[in-house]
């Protein structure tokens, strides 16, 4: 693309620093700017149409242009555009929507805490987890597991969490204190002729191996997402969770489901807690909370946690935690409405209902040539691109991820997987309309590698 002086694209590339981007490749090739959306659709600068078939970040539920989102937001912003909640200060929007937060929780849940981002959410899970190991005259009880390929986001804590190489490299991280065990993805990791169930008993073994040997009394909790997504979609193996969550009942470790993605319907139920047959001590969530049309995130913690953590404040006289933003009234008002339009429109219903049509168009794209592995459940799946001579690991996904931007689709390159996760509102027509733009760039880049 050339990029015209005084463009959008030449004042992005001259003033704006981005995230996940090659600084240099933006330099030399520009950004996509998107202009507007509707529905399942947004449109770039230059009017042309693409299927948002990511949700952005896997996050628009309600799709774009929503107006109840906007409404909602306006009628928030005149009546109190701005108030916070600390030092026992309250406003109705954060109060009603820990209240449904906590109703609709899928396991029984003591308070709901809100943060801006699911990176911050998982920082405060730490913090609260540390918090209260002290609290219970536990010290030494700090350490956390987390898992090779999890993704829990980017700040200090949340970063080390996160399980990618990429997330680590040059900032010196991840943290002391934090581990990876065993990714339970079983075509990459399994061992030569080890069953899937096999496999599931050596990701309960491997985890209980690390807090044997780091000491049960210092391991104080384990996070996971019930379903990897920047990872690259990566559906356990039946029985995973049932093992793993034996093994941290065994050592009274602390369980924090990282539902940032899997929240507010993605697998089929409200929550992958449901899904999975989870029981967190601490569900953190954000995108879908709120389409993402605000930023907003929060962590439902249970009695185990809130109790220690109610004591430790009085002893010290003030839990000393919190952003400005936090629980904003404009962003609680638009997530409830959101939460309202999820269930009114029964979404979750939606996604029951087209789950097995997206599934099924998408393992059928397995058997192509070029296709190794093909992964999903609910609304959310990735193709994985076969290994090919004369490329690098990671170098076809975004190859075939041009292809596809070009005839429309947007997805996301995550190595060679490339992944789909569209608005919960998407229509089976509309599905179709994916799988066959998918299958066409698959076509068309085959060809352009023969
Ligand atoms: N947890 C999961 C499972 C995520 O997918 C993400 C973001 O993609 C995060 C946490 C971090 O959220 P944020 O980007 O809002 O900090």
């Amino acid at each position: 693309m050339t990029i015209q002086p005084n463009s959008i694209e030449a004042r992005d590339k001259a003033y704006q620093l981005h995230s996940y981007t090659n600084a240099r490749a933006l330099e030399r090739d520009g950004s996509l700017v998107i202009d507007r959306g509707e529905g399942v659709y947004v449109y770039d600068n230059n009017g042309k149409k693409y299927i948002e078939a990511m949700a952005g970040l896997w996050s628009v539920a309600v799709g774009f242009g929503e107006n109840r989102l906007v409404e909602a937001a306006a009628r928030q912003m005149a009546k109190l555009p701005y108030y916070h909640t600390f030092t026992a200060r309250s406003h109705g929007p954060s109060v009603e929507l820990a209240e449904k937060l906590i109703q609709m929780a899928p396991v029984p849940m003591s308070k709901a805490y809100f943060t801006n981002s699911g990176s911050e959410a998982n920082d405060t899970a730490m913090k609260m987890v540390w918090y209260r190991s002290n609290a219970l005259g536990k010290p030494e009880k700090k350490k956390i597991i987390s898992r090779i390929k999890g993704y829990h986001g980017v700040t200090i804590a949340s970063a080390s969490l996160t399980g990618l190489p990429n997330n680590h490299r040059s900032f010196d991280l991840p943290l002391p204190g934090i581990f990876h065990t065993t990714c339970p993805h079983y075509r990459v990791f399994k061992q030569e002729g080890e069953t899937e169930s096999a496999f599931v008993e050596r990701c309960a073994k491997d985890l209980e191996d690390l807090v044997l040997r780091e000491g049960p009394e210092t391991v104080a909790a384990f996070i996971g997402e019930p379903v990897m997504g920047a990872g690259g979609v990566i559906v356990p193996p039946a029985g995973y969770w049932e093992a793993i969550q034996k093994v941290l009942k065994k050592y009274d470790i602390l369980f924090i489901a990282d539902e940032v993605i899997c929240g507010f319907g993605r697998t089929g139920k409200m929550f992958a807690t449901e899904t999975f047959s989870l029981e967190p001590d601490i569900i953190t969530v954000s995108k879908q909370i709120s389409s993402s049309y605000q930023p907003i995130s929060a962590l439902l913690i249970n009695e185990k946690v809130y109790q220690p953590l109610a004591d430790e404040s009085a002893n010290i006289g003030t839990f000393g935690h919190g952003v400005t933003a936090a629980g904003h009234p404009v962003a609680a008002a638009v997530a409830l409405e959101n939460i309202a339009i999820i269930e009114e429109r029964d979404l979750v219903g939606n996604v029951r209902a087209l789950a097995p049509k997206f599934q099924s168009r998408l393992k059928a794209m397995e058997s192509h040539p070029l296709a190794i592995e093909a992964r999903g459940t609910g609304l959310i799946g990735a193709l994985e691109l076969k290994p090919r001579d004369g490329f690098a690991a990671g170098e076809l996904g975004p190859k075939l991820l041009a292809v596809m931007l070009e005839k429309g689709l947007i997805s996301r390159a995550i190595g060679d997987s490339l992944a789909l996760c569209p608005p919960m509102i998407i229509s089976e027509s509309q599905v179709d309309a994916v799988f066959d733009l998918f299958e066409d760039s698959l076509n068309a880049f085959q060809k352009q590698l023969s």
